[in-house]
């Protein structure tokens, strides 16, 4: 069906309040397995259509923020979505209760069992309080941030709007511009650290509630890590640091080189060539064209995907007024249809709606059919591993969006992808370090992090910069407050995409058919045990980073 005429009716939470009550109790009462299955998809399908109509409610809000009538449906969402949560929380807590357990796993397997005692894990009622106070702290980091109002080039900015000055091709106004930058951060630095502090206080309370020693393993749980555990963790960062980093050490130089700065300073990072960066050549309608034109060249799958999208107005891309800013692609449960939003602005974010975006709509669409529902979400890494591997498998048709600067696209994609897992991975060793010992002075914050930076950046030029200079560069990444312990799902995603790109270069039928494989399987297993079950290599060994290490290599050097 065409987005356009998908109808739209507000769900009555009352009744589905009533309705699952219902289902709760036939579920308790179900006489064999047989019986409590079918009850647990009449649940999945009462979630599903509530959902569906709340997928609708959000698009069309951010499609048009100034229609009245999805901006109060929207607001009706915001109010009832924790109702929903709370609701499918009772199920996950019957079907633990269920007497059929054993013969339910025969059928659906065990995992989903395994997916509702970790929920069941990082909540209890004598939590709810300190839940609620860590929401207000993050508000309150948000709203901080968004308020900066800083003047540059004349003119009142806020941070976001600063951030193009990071790029420019003056040198003096790259530097003026990450000055003032820093400046209104140390301006503010007393408040930040007292945010954080506290939410590493209440973090470290609901811990010690939920009976774990300390935030990291409640952390792991929320992040809904079941194949994983820090020693894992551990093992990725020993092959971060002995394999990407030398390679990432080496593009820094020769970026400083193509610039022509001595060092790699925090003003120089951002800025990658002296002529700008790749962007792409076409008008909206030639980039479309040529996005079908690719996904029919690189399979029957992809094929079924564009034209599903194309023909049922899956896409909105163009910027207008009144439009949310930014992009995503959300999924529509009860029309089997992901829907991908975004905002062209000429540069090469443009083109990753098409392989990105395309990518997790791709693996949504695949799912669709798997039962029960929870076996199609998967945890974020592999969420990303679907999107970030599609960017590099459509390599190929990167000539007719970008033309004669194929090349400058390709190595700076490569590069950023190559530079951010070391980074990344820093992000997430400091927390590490940050929840273990809960009481550490600010001060100590600062210097754990900067002992990082020259661990895992050791080309950045910062120490005479302020704010950089006393290692407190984390207090700009929002999800080390935000989103604890989320920043790894990133690099491993990072790496298993490289992984895909290192296999594509020498066999891209072997590589793309693994992708399939690993797309079709959702999440029906766990990130390991699909990456196993796709016969993709594994980010958690180092010899997978010294594999595409070597591979990004002898690539560039064949530039
Ligand atoms: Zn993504």
């Amino acid at each position: 069906m065409k987005f356009s005429q998908m109808p739209y009716e507000r769900p009555k939470v009352d009744e589905l309040k009533e309705k699952l009550a219902n289902l709760l109790d036939r579920f308790r009462e179900a006489k064999n397995a047989q019986e409590a299955i079918s009850v647990m998809k009449e649940a999945d399908d009462l979630f599903q259509s509530v959902e569906s109509m709340f997928a609708l409610s959000f698009i069309r809000h951010s499609l048009d923020t100034t229609d009245e009538y999805y901006d109060k449906e929207n607001d009706y969402q915001d109010e009832n979505e924790p109702i929903l949560k709370q609701l499918q929380q009772e199920m996950y807590g019957a079907l633990l209760e269920t007497p059929f357990r054993k013969e339910i796993e025969e059928k659906l397997g065990t995992l989903i069992f395994r997916k509702a005692e970790m929920k069941m894990k990082t909540i209890r009622p004598e939590i709810v309080p300190d839940m609620q106070e860590e929401n207000r702290l993050k508000s309150e980091y948000d709203k901080l941030l968004a308020s900066a109002q800083i003047e540059f080039d004349g003119k009142t900015l806020t941070l976001a709007q600063l951030s193009p000055y990071h790029e420019n091709h003056d040198r003096s106004v790259r530097e003026t511009s990450i000055r003032v930058r820093a400046e209104w951060f140390l301006s503010h630095a007393e408040q930040l650290d007292s945010i954080f502090d506290q939410l590493v206080q209440v973090r470290t309370r609901m811990a010690r509630k939920l009976g774990y020693e300390n935030f990291i393993e409640l952390g792991y749980y929320l992040m809904e890590r079941l194949c994983y555990d820090q020693n894992r963790v551990k093992g990725f960062r020993k092959g971060v640091t002995e394999y990407l980093v030398p390679v990432v050490d080496r593009l820094k130089a020769e970026q400083a080189e193509r610039i022509g700065v001595p060092t790699m300073t925090v003003y120089d990072n951002a800025f990658e060539y002296p002529d700008g960066n790749a962007k792409p050549t076409g008008t909206a309608e030639d980039i479309f064209a040529h996005g079908k034109k690719m996904y029919h060249e690189l399979s029957a799958e992809t094929t079924e995907l564009i034209d599903f999208m194309l023909e049922n107005e899956l896409f909105d891309v163009l910027t207008r007024p009144g439009k949310s800013g930014g992009g995503y692609c959300h999924y529509i449960n009860d029309h089997k249809s992901p829907f991908i939003f975004a905002n062209f602005n000429g540069t090469s974010g443009d083109i990753d709606v098409l392989t990105h975006e395309a990518g997790h709509a791709f693996a949504g669409y695949f799912a669709r059919e798997i039962f029960p529902t929870s076996l199609r979400e998967y945890t974020y890494e592999t969420a990303e591993v679907h999107s970030m591997s599609m960017e590099f498998f459509t390599w190929p048709w990167m000539e007719g969006f970008f033309g004669d600067q194929l090349d400058k696209y390709k190595k700076s994609h490569l590069g950023g992808a190559l530079t951010f897992i070391p980074y990344g991975t820093m992000v997430d060793e400091f927390q590490h370090h940050i929840y273990e010992k809960p009481d550490m002075t600010p001060k100590e914050r600062n210097d754990l992090w900067l002992e990082l930076e020259g661990k895992y950046r050791p080309y950045l030029d910062q120490k005479d910069f302020p704010f950089y200079g006393e290692g407190r560069r984390w207090q700009a990444q929002s999800h080390i407050y935000e989103r604890p312990f989320y920043y790894i799902d990133y690099c491993l995603a990072q790496a298993t995409a490289l992984a895909f790109w290192a296999e594509d270069q020498t066999n891209h039928k072997e590589a793309w058919d693994k992708y399939v494989r690993l797309v079709k399987m959702a999440g029906t297993k766990t990130f390991s045990d699909l990456l196993e079950g796709a016969g993709i290599n594994s980010p958690f060994e180092p010899e997978t980073l010294k594999t595409i290490a070597d591979a990004a290599v002898k690539w560039l050097e064949a530039q």
